[in-house]
């Protein structure tokens, strides 16, 4: 394993994958979890068919110019951070075997309290406020491990060695940041899972060479989020055209027409206006009862209601709060994996 610092302008809009002037097979640190097939796809030169919509655009751009604001965060928190000057990158480029190497920006290097005097890899990251959620409960390794491969490649690009790094995250939603330290040994073994994820490539680059029919197996299927977003997508799983989850026509759903989806949202919007009258009221006579049980100095009293005889009482509840950074910070995923789990719910929001 040798590693390079190079300075080039045009790192922020370099190809996922492409072959150098050697035949080697770089692949961008930020996407060493991407599908291996669509990295393939992408160095081989295939045509897109599926290119990215202005708005998808738009995120990714705002997502890219958010990251200095959270540096600066970062800095007023009392770390210390050396921005990558972004008009003049520092790239760092891994070469891992003799046809691949791994090559990105690392967005900065920090220096804390729980780093030590050792500057450590710090990798910014926006999230939306569902995924900002996810990744503060489940740690970085469970949620997004992708960004941790990432971050551990900067890591030996730039030091050769495993170190603790810093995963730091904008919540683009509610404009709060966090972060999250993976400590070194974890580091390690994402470096040795990225390594093994992108050996696979090489030896299919060593066996094939640069074959654009050679194609690496699917990493995903059509339903995963990566085959929707994919550039590819028509050319791999031709017919799949991306299809949200909850916008298929429910197969036995009484059909709804335009007119009367807009009488719902009238009748729905009626009878919030209700709810919200009915829980002022609510609210009001609850504060009354609250105020007279105080006159009273008791915690309980019995009261006739309208048809019944009820319990007016104060209850106390203990909230408790899980301190999710520390938690992970202690865990590995797999165990992590065992106490923190997910359930998935669908609901429909009118907003
Ligand atoms: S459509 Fe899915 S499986 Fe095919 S290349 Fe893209 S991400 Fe990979």
């Amino acid at each position: 394993m040798t590693t390079t610092i190079d300075q080039q302008a045009d790192v922020y809009s370099r190809p996922n994958a492409r072959f150098g002037g050697d035949g080697t097979l770089e692949i961008r640190a930020s996407a060493v979890g991407n599908c291996r097939r669509a990295l393939w796809y992408e160095a081989t030169g295939h045509q897109v068919t599926n290119p990215r919509n202005d708005d998808s655009l738009t995120m990714l751009e705002a997502g890219n110019a958010l990251e200095p604001v959270v540096l600066r965060a970062m800095a007023r928190a009392g770390w210390d951070i050396t921005p990558t000057d972004r008009d003049n990158p520092r790239m760092v480029s891994l070469r891992l075997g003799a046809r691949l190497a791994v090559s990105g920006h690392v967005d900065a290097a920090g220096v804390a309290p729980i780093f030590g005097n050792e500057p450590g890899i710090v990798e910014v990251k926006t999230r939306g406020p569902e995924a900002f959620k996810k990744w503060r409960t489940l740690g970085a390794e469970c949620s997004h491990p992708e960004s941790v491969w990432q971050a551990a490649c900067y890591t030996y690009g730039a030091f050769d060695e495993a170190r603790d790094v810093v995963i730091a995250t904008l919540d683009t939603g509610n404009r709060v940041w966090d972060y999250e330290v993976i400590p070194a040994y974890r580091v390690e073994r994402a470096f040795e899972q990225a390594c093994a994820r992108l050996g696979e490539l090489a030896s299919h680059h060593l066996v094939n060479g640069p074959d654009p029919y050679a194609l690496p197996e699917r990493d995903f299927t059509a339903d995963d989020w990566q085959c929707r977003r994919c550039p590819f997508l028509n050319a791999c799983l031709p017919g799949s055209a991306a299809v949200e989850p909850g916008d298929e026509p429910a197969v036995d759903a009484e059909l709804v027409s335009d007119e009367e989806a807009q009488a719902a949202l009238l009748e729905y919007e009626q009878a919030q206006e209700m709810l919200k009258a009915i829980e002022e009221d609510k609210q009001w006579a609850l504060g009354r009862l609250q105020s007279w049980l105080r006159q009273r100095g008791e915690d309980k009293a019995r009261l006739e209601g309208g048809r019944k005889t009820r319990t007016v009482g104060m209850v106390k509840t203990t909230r408790y709060n899980v301190d999710h950074k520390r938690l992970n910070a202690l865990l590995d995923p797999e165990t992590r994996a065992t106490i923190v789990t997910e359930n998935l719910s669908r609901y429909l929001r009118v907003s």
